[in-house]
């Protein structure tokens, strides 16, 4: 448990809960992942850590989106697109990422439909210029 794992108490009952980083995790994934936020700086930016095997490497696939610094909201036809191409593909979604350029690393209510998506997430925080960057986890119920 980091700093950032901090959930607000308005927050309890909640799905995200803090998790470690997943086993497939790299030194690699981490700079692409602070690449994809800075990149989209000061607008957040959304995206998914898809492996193209089930055993195979994670790249992050980020999503056109119509962002603000304090939101984001995906691109319906580049979702519908993906989800097409994974199924094509027999990919596999491994975690959602998103950033909070102005925000900690910490999920708020706005992010549960992610949940839809994996049960691994990856949230970047951006405070006073300093990133840093948390897993979370929402267990199937
Ligand atoms: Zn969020």
């Amino acid at each position: 448990m980091t700093p950032e794992h901090r959930v607000p108490a308005g927050l309890r009952g909640f799905r995200f809960v803090p998790a470690p980083s997943p086993p497939w995790w790299t030194v690699q994934c981490q700079r692409e992942a602070e690449r994809a936020a800075r990149a989209s700086f000061p607008l957040e930016v959304c995206g998914l850590w898809i492996a193209a095997s089930a055993t195979g490497p994670v790249r992050l696939n980020v999503l056109p989106a119509q962002a603000s610094p304090v939101s984001f909201q995906a691109d319906p036809q580049a979702v519908i697109q993906l989800a097409y191409r994974l199924v094509d593909d027999k990919a596999v979604v491994r975690a959602t990422f998103h950033s909070h350029p102005f925000g900690f690393a910490c999920p708020s209510r706005f992010d549960e439909p992610l949940a839809d998506w994996a049960e691994d997430h990856l949230i970047a925080g951006c405070r006073a210029g300093a990133w840093t960057f948390a897993w979370w986890r929402t267990p199937h119920r």
